[in-house]
């Protein structure tokens, strides 16, 4: 039986999972992985290969085709999409226009799944996500599930995206996020949903700090 430490942080869209995710790992000296970034980098391809989401053989073709990677730098997200660096494309509006309809189909899931599953075996990692506590890691040593006020998400994530992309809305992305919640939550497949045995943290009001210091004293009662 494997001890390794597994932390799964869940939540809507744009509110600071990554943020947490990152500082805790580091923290911790744990491994993070961003399982979001892989179900942009498949959208990616997707996207680029014209695949049709109605084709279920063209589906299982591209995923075949798909080698995802992370290479950890400083706890920044680096993944690469068959060799090519993709981390700044796979957050750009097309991607994010697209993604949960990817991550909707049964097929991507599966496939991700299993490479997530394999990604935590005997390492101690914090992952975030929005099934990490349900359906990737159902017996996670800590469950956070992150919530935040729609409004003041999409302010922050409009902040982050303006930067690169002065011409973005702050209505776009509050749109884009309403929309993904939306299909995250209603999708047939591990909707997003909180694990009964989540422990909810509402950042709405709080600094990057508070909320790190938060999850480090849930972290305190599982040692
Ligand atoms: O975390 P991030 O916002 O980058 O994730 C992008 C999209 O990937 C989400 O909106 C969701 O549709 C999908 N996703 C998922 N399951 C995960 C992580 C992300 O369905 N574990």
């Amino acid at each position: 039986m494997s001890n390794n430490i597994v932390i799964a942080i869940d939540g809507y869209s744009s509110c600071g999972k990554s943020t947490l995710a990152k500082a805790l790992a580091k923290k911790l000296h744990f491994i993070y992985i961003d399982s979001g970034a892989m179900y942009r980098a498949v959208t990616l391809y997707f996207l680029r290969h014209n695949v049709d989401l109605n084709n279920h053989e063209q589906i299982a073709e591209a995923l075949k085709d798909i080698h995802l990677n992370f290479h950890s730098r400083d706890y920044q997200t680096h993944i690469t999409l068959n060799d090519e660096e993709v981390s700044e494309e796979i957050r750009q509006m097309p991607v994010s226009d697209n993604v949960s309809s990817v991550a909707a189909l049964r097929e991507v899931r599966h496939e991700m799944v299993k490479q997530q599953q394999r990604m935590g075996r005997s390492k101690n990692i914090v992952m975030d996500g929005r099934d990490i506590g349900t359906t990737v890691f159902p017996d996670a040593t800590l469950k956070i599930f992150m919530t935040a006020d729609p409004k003041i998400r999409a302010e922050r994530r409009y902040k982050e995206l303006h930067e690169k992309n002065p011409d973005i809305t702050l209505e776009e992305v509050f749109e884009n996020i309403a929309h993904r919640d939306y299909q995250d939550t209603t999708r047939a497949e591990s909707p997003l949903v909180r694990a009964p045995d989540a422990i909810i943290l509402d950042n709405t009001n709080m600094t990057p700090d508070e909320q790190l210091q938060f999850a480090l004293d849930k972290v305190d009662t599982i040692k």
